[in-house]
């Protein structure tokens, strides 16, 4: 009988974000499943959207004994601490040889987000992938998923026999392709044999917002590349749009192609290399100031549907805190009406509302916790939750999500914010109703988030606009201190100027 072993080890590090992630963060993290070792492994994932459960579907439909390793998850924040990426390294490598003491493995797949930073190593994928390589040895297979904001480098690619990323921001295709990558990984056991690889890094960025697969131009890139990977020989090719917010060398967009032989892996990736670039001007931002995004909204506010606020600065999907209090000023300070803000990330905030009881009135500093900016409100309590609750959305249908403490308050006549112990980014209209809020029914959500949102808030919308308020997930990450990118890089889509 084959025998996979199964792990994963997530995080997308932005390299100027205010707060580390550390090993709490992996055990408990906000929307996704806490860490999982080889015991509970499958049975937690099983029921998730998580990249992991693709894999453990086409395994158990294909009657492949799973080995189980371990798993874990933490939303985006600062680099990992080396205390934690040495420890859950260890976990991962440890199973590894528990599994291998057990009997013959014939491949491994690996659930990997592909931008993560950790402190001693800057390519944290391309790490893991060298120490799991080293326990199996150059004959078993090893396959990954990613995150297409994976910074994909030569080292992830040298130490895999492929990378499969998803194909869709936001991503709603995460299961699909940890099966695609389990697929693959059979194919290379049962064929045995593995495919050609072709590597090639792109030499200009694009931000977050423009890179939305729902809207041109990222939807014509991936049509092209889905076109393109059809070519006689390919077996995948994979396009990373990167995450601009680390710095290391092999931050950017990257495309990894694999096909029977070298020259078919080479052609489909200069092929797709040859659409991006000519795309590249398209890939320029579209966001207003927070103040113009709030009068603009609210002169839509008659419209069908909400008018959707995305603060994309404070992406807790992208290193925010999702606690910073720019947009909420302003919709206070223009008086908007029906306009509910989440989430509002404050465990202490959290606390001393649950203390007061619905129905109380508080004045507090809100938010601010990562910036030291608060908010000095004065909140009536409408509502308590433990925060817990199922994800309904196409993204994270299924998955728990225990964010603590959380509560509804009215900070303004016609404004109210979900506050919550620990963060998500708004991706999901749960987090929402959970506490009572109907989205559809408001007059404008603004949510904590840069692209995800879309895939459950822009059919209930009558307008999404991308707003900018201080924070540290810079809509244009040209501006951040970069000191260690590789030379030759250009930092906006357009731009001529290049990294020295
Ligand atoms: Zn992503």
């Amino acid at each position: 009988m084959t025998r996979i072993a199964i792990g994963g080890f997530l995080h997308e590090s932005h390299s100027f974000a205010p707060l580390p992630t550390g090993w709490a963060e992996f055990v408990k993290p906000g929307g996704f499943p806490p860490l999982q070792k080889a015991a509970t492994l499958v049975e937690a994932l099983r029921p998730t959207s998580c990249p992991a459960a693709g894999a453990i579907m086409m395994a158990e439909q294909e009657g492949v004994e799973i080995a189980p390793l371990a798993w874990c998850f933490a939303n985006p924040a600062g680099p990992v601490t080396a205390e934690a990426f040495e420890r859950i390294a260890a976990l991962l490598v440890a199973a590894l040889s528990d599994a291998l003491e057990a009997g013959p493995l014939d491949g491994v797949y690996l659930d990997l987000h592909g931008a993560m930073v950790a402190v001693g190593f800057d390519d944290a994928e391309g790490e893991v992938l060298r120490r799991v390589r080293a326990v199996v040895g150059p004959d078993v297979p090893i396959a990954a998923s990613l995150d297409p904001h994976a910074n994909k480098t030569a080292l992830m690619v040298l130490h895999s026999d492929v990378l499969v990323p998803f194909r869709t921001y936001p991503h709603i295709d995460m299961k699909p392709a940890g099966a695609e990558a389990a697929r693959l990984l059979l194919r290379m056991i049962r064929q045995g044999r593995r495919p050609a690889k072709a590597f090639l890094e792109l030499d200009y960025w694009t931000p977050l917002p423009g890179q939305c697969t729902m809207v041109a131009p990222m939807a014509d890139v991936m049509a092209e590349r889905a076109r393109i990977a059809l070519a006689p020989g390919v077996w995948e090719l994979g396009f990373c749009f990167g995450f601009p917010y680390a710095d290391f060398p092999g931050c950017g967009m990257a495309i990894a192609a694999y096909a029977d032989t070298l020259g078919q892996a080479e052609d489909a990736a200069a092929a797709l290399a040859a659409v991006i670039a000519a795309k590249e001007t398209e890939f320029a931002l579209g966001v207003l100031p927070a103040a113009e995004g709030v009068a603009r909204a609210m002169a839509n506010r008659d419209t069908q549907g909400p008018v959707i606020l995305a603060d994309t600065q404070d992406n807790p999907g992208g290193g925010g805190h999702g606690d910073t209090t720019g947009l909420l000023a302003e919709l206070i300070r223009q008086d908007a009406q029906g306009a509910v803000l989440a989430p509002m990330n404050d465990a202490e905030a959290a606390a001393l509302l649950h203390a007061a009881g619905e129905g109380a009135t508080v004045e507090l500093d809100l938010g601010g916790r990562s910036d030291g900016a608060p908010l000095r409100v004065t909140a009536l309590v409408e509502r308590l939750t433990d925060g817990r609750f199922t994800l309904t959305g196409p993204m994270g249908q299924g998955n728990p999500a225990d964010l603590g403490p959380s509560a509804l308050i009215r900070v303004a006549p016609g404004v109210r914010v979900v506050v919550v112990s620990r963060k998500m980014q708004a991706h999901d209209q749960a987090l929402f109703r959970h506490i009572g809020i109907e989205p559809a029914e408001q007059r404008i959500v603004a949510v904590k988030s840069s692209v995800h949102f879309r895939a459950d808030f822009q059919p209930i919308a009558s307008e999404v606009i991308v707003v900018t308020a201080p924070g540290p997930v810079v809509a244009d990450p040209a501006v951040l201190p970069f000191t260690n990118l590789r030379p030759g890089l250009r930092l906006r889509p357009g731009d001529n100027r290049r990294t020295g």
